[in-house]
C-alpha cells in the first residue's frame, strides 16, 4: 500500500519507527510535513500539494499532528480524507479529543467514569464551581494543555480561587476537577487500535510530582489492566471515534476515570515498557482497513 506518515518531524522515535515498520511490511510509506501541505480546495478534484507537486493518492494516512498544529493538522487530514484516504484517526475525532472539554462533555454523556469536572466563564461563579468538584485540593487545567504543562493543583480553597481567577483574567479556559489523590500520582496509559486495548502501562510521576506525564520526568512500567478498565478505555476510544489513540485512566476509590484521550499517542515508552511492536499493529490494522472512502466522516466535518 501507499501510506503517508503525518509529521513535522522525520527523526521522532514514533515516526523513525512507523516508517522502518511499514517499510518492512512491504509498503510503500513516505513521511510528509503536515504544515508544508497546502490545499486545493476546489470541487471534485480536491488535492493536496506538497513541493510544488500534486502528491499521489495515498492509500493511508497516519496522522501525528502536534497539539500546537491542531487547526491546520485536522484541515490537512480532513481533505486527504475528501480524496478516499483512510485515515488511522479522522479529522473530527482528533479535534474531538484535542478540546479536553469536549471530550469531557463527550465521555459524560455516554456515561464513561470520569473525575468531577467543572468549567465556567464567569469569575462570579469560580466559589460555587469549587464546591462543586467538591472542594480543594483540587486540580486546574487549561483546555488544551499537553505534556503536563498547564495542569495545576491548588491545594487549598483560597489557592484555587486565586489560580483560577488568574487564568481567567488571562482569558484562558480551564477545566477545575475533582484531585484524585488516590492515584498517587500515577496513571494508566491504555494504548487502543480498533477495537483492542493491545497494550498498557502504568506511569509514575518523578518523587513529590502529581502529573505522571513521561515528559515531567515520570517512568514507566508494565500493568495488567482490569475488565472494568480495560472496557473504560475500549469505550472511550470508541466514543471519541479514533481508531488509534492513548487513553489515560486514573484508578480512583470509585473505579477508573478517564483523564484524556490522545490522538498521536507516543510509541517509544509503550513499546519500550511493553516490549511489544505496537507499530506493526498499527500497521495491521491499516491493512486490514484502508479502502477507498473507508472513513466514517469523509471529511463532513
Ligand atoms: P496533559 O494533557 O497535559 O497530559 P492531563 O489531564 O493528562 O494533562 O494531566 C496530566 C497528569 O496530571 C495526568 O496524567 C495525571 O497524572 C495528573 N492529573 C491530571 N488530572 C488529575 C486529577 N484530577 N487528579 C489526579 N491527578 C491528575
Ligand atoms: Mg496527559
Amino acid at each position: 500500500m501507499k501510506i503517508a506518515i503525518l509529521s513535522r518531524n522525520p527523526k521522532l522515535y514514533s515516526t523513525r519507527r512507523l516508517k522502518e515498520v511499514g517499510i518492512a511490511r512491504g509498503h510503500d510509506v513516505d513521511i510528509i510535513n503536515t504544515l508544508h501541505c497546502y490545499m486545493d480546495i476546489t470541487s471534485s478534484k480536491s488535492a493536496v500539494r506538497y513541493k510544488g507537486e500534486e502528491l499521489p493518492q495515498y492509500d493511508a494516512i497516519i496522522p501525528r499532528i502536534g497539539a500546537s498544529v491542531t487547526f491546520y493538522g485536522t484541515a490537512v487530514v480532513r481533505q486527504f480524507e475528501m480524496m478516499g484516504t483512510f485515515s488511522v484517526n479522522e479529522s473530527v475525532a482528533i479535534s474531538r479529543s484535542r478540546d479536553k472539554l469536549r471530550s469531557m462533555q463527550l465521555l459524560a454523556r455516554k456515561n464513561i467514569g470520569l473525575p468531577r469536572t467543572g468549567f465556567a466563564n464567569s469569575p462570579d461563579n469560580v466559589k460555587d464551581l469549587i464546591k462543586n468538584v467538591g472542594g480543594a485540593p483540587l486540580v486546574i487545567k487549561l483546555l488544551e494543555g499537553t505534556q503536563g504543562i498547564g495542569v495545576v493543583l491548588a491545594e487549598t480553597t483560597k489557592a484555587a480561587e486565586s489560580v483560577i481567577e488568574a487564568f481567567m483574567g488571562l482569558k484562558a479556559n480551564i477545566l477545575v476537577q475533582e484531585f484524585i489523590k488516590e492515584a498517587a500520582g500515577a496513571d494508566i496509559r491504555c494504548f487502543v487500535i480498533g477495537e483492542k486495548v493491545v497494550a498498557a502501562m502504568r506511569r509514575q510521576g518523578a518523587e513529590g510530582e502529581f502529573r505522571s506525564n513521561l515528559h515531567r520526568g515520570g517512568s514507566a512500567e508494565v500493568i495488567k489492566l482490569t475488565k472494568e478498565e480495560r472496557a473504560t478505555a475500549l469505550n472511550a476510544a470508541k466514543v471519541m471515534g479514533l481508531g488509534v489513540c492513548g487513553v489515560d485512566l486514573l484508578r480512583s476509590n470509585n473505579g477508573p476515570v478517564v483523564m484524556e484521550v490522545n490522538s498521536s499517542p507516543g510509541l517509544e515508552g509503550i513499546e519500550t515498557s511493553t516490549q511489544k511492536d505496537i507499530s506493526g499493529m498499527i500497521f495491521e490494522y491499516i491493512e486490514k482497513n484502508a479502502k477507498p472512502f473507508h472513513n466514517k466522516t469523509k471529511g463532513k466535518g
